[in-house]
């Protein structure tokens, strides 16, 4: 029988369901490791999986560090004039050091001077990155782009050239204190989550606009200018869980599909779209009867993406044995719309973000997983490399990125809008029109590995060298 026959459109959750899910998950509040909404959310994801009779439902708790910050304050004025004082808007800089007031001189980072007792100010810029020089830096040789858009196309992703080092510059150079100024941002905000990496810094640095921090900028062109920054706060560890079910299957081997239940606020694209994803196949699987389920299947909702992705890390730490009979770790997050940007307000489109899919350098997964694509015509597809887009990583930026340095098959999808870490990530942001061809492609993925084993998949795995000989399609920048 043609395998893409098995799909039984009936049992496919539909777009009102699954946004139904997203904004049920959206309405609790700011899911952070830690907060009340990301509890419920546990909860929430373990009622689903009873009703859906899921077996061996288990919560594996994991240690995180829980960030609390509040009552961010920040006072600058000129030396020369200390009785003109500006009171700036602004966010505390995730996992840095709460202080009840440090003042000093300010002093722009991009000096080469020291800056021991200084506070220094620093802009950071989203990268704006051209989808074809992605394309050719990540060695994207698969894509799927039937409109030929990606050699125009420009993404804006939700970092700056030092991606969670956003701190360490400032600290290097023995500053005191950290302004960061969102500059050249495509709306005004100061609410950028950002480093999310739970590693506790040891100065104390906050976030402001880039209107407020023009301000700032200004000021310090007439003179020397003095600050005090403080903001409560605390980072605590407490426990939050991985959520586990099963569906058995004709196989003694597994397909694991996850994500994280966490997020930096209420947070509808990060990720409570990539839930309702994992839910539906869960939904899906649980009608399909056990004869017609290639393999065991596990879905996985895990913590604490935002305090360093330990959720997935220890997935993998924990179940060592248990991955070796594992034909692919199926990740699945962010159902994002692309966004403009008018007056520094953000317009949705009409077109989804670029798709990226991290995938194991195993050629069965990458036809597989592209064949899929193509059927479900998921355009602005683009498949990255597995590790090396940061720069030093053995491991693509996603939370399904654990997989692959124990050499588990796995497919990372992921997209990057610029909104991600901020509160702009609201329902309208979902791409809800990619809920159906996206549940369909993996359904699609998962019944095309049938047959196939976890050995064989590893066995499969090339170098990057191996890899790159292989350039499918020309790539020409
Ligand atoms: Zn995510």
């Amino acid at each position: 029988m043609n395998k893409m026959s098995l799909i039984k459109k009936e049992f496919v959750p539909s777009t009102e369901e699954m946004m139904a899910w997203t904004a049920e998950i959206f309405n609790q509040g700011i899911r952070l490791p830690g907060y009340p909404a990301d509890y419920w959310a546990e909860n929430w994801v373990k009622e689903q999986f009873e009703t859906l009779n899921l077996q061996d439902i288990n919560l594996d708790p994991v240690t995180v560090k829980k960030w609390e910050a509040s009552n961010a304050k920040l006072k600058i004025w000129l030396v020369d004039n200390p009785s003109e004082s500006f009171d700036i808007p602004c966010f505390p800089i995730p996992y840095t050091l709460p202080t009840d007031g440090v003042e000093a001189e300010l002093s722009l980072i991009s000096d080469d001077i020291a800056l021991s007792g200084k506070i220094a100010v620093s802009e950071v810029n989203l990268s704006k990155i051209p989808v074809k020089m992605l394309r050719y830096l990540a060695k994207a040789d698969r894509y799927y782009d039937p409109k030929n858009e990606f050699d125009s196309l420009v993404q804006t992703v939700p970092f700056d050239m030092q991606f969670l080092n956003v701190v360490e510059p400032a600290f290097e150079k023995n500053a005191s204190g950290l302004i960061g100024i969102l500059s050249g941002y495509p709306w005004e905000t100061d609410k950028y989550y950002v480093p999310y990496d739970a590693l506790e810094r040891k100065i104390p640095g906050v976030w402001v606009s880039g209107n407020k921090g023009k301000k700032i900028l200004d000021l310090i062109k007439r003179g020397k200018v003095r600050a005090k920054i403080s903001f409560n706060g605390k980072i605590s560890e407490v426990i939050s869980h991985n959520i586990t079910g099963t569906l058995p299957g004709m196989s003694n081997e597994w397909i694991v599909i996850g994500t994280h239940h966490d997020g930096p606020w209420n947070s509808a694209v990060e990720d409570a779209s990539g839930m309702a994803l994992v839910l539906a196949q869960a939904k899906y699987w649980s009608q399909i009867p056990k004869e017609q389920r290639p393999f065991n299947l596990m879905f996985l909702m895990n913590c604490a993406h935002m305090a360093g992705g330990v959720g997935t890390r220890e997935f993998v730490k924990r179940n060592k044995d248990f991955l070796q009979k594992v034909v692919a770790g199926i990740h699945l997050e962010h159902v994002a719309r692309d966004v403009k940007s008018e007056n520094g307000k953000l317009i949705p489109l009409d077109d989804p973000s670029v798709r990226w899919w991290f995938v194991s350098r195993i050629l069965l997964l990458e036809e597989i997983t592209e064949d899929a694509i193509i059927k479900e015509d998921l355009q602005r597809s683009l498949f990255l490399t597995p590790d090396g887009l940061v720069p030093g990583w053995d491991r693509p930026p996603t939370d399904g990125s654990s997989y692959h340095p124990v050499g588990v098959p796995f497919i990372s999808f992921i997209t990057v809008p610029p909104y991600l870490f901020d509160p702009a990530d609201t329902m309208d942001k979902i791409h809800e029109e990619s809920f159906e061809p996206l549940t369909r492609a993996v359904i699609r993925i998962i019944n095309s590995l049938k047959g196939h084993n976890a050995k064989e998949l590893r066995d499969q795995i090339l170098t990057k060298k191996e890899r790159q000989r292989i350039r499918r399609k020309q790539v020409k920048l």
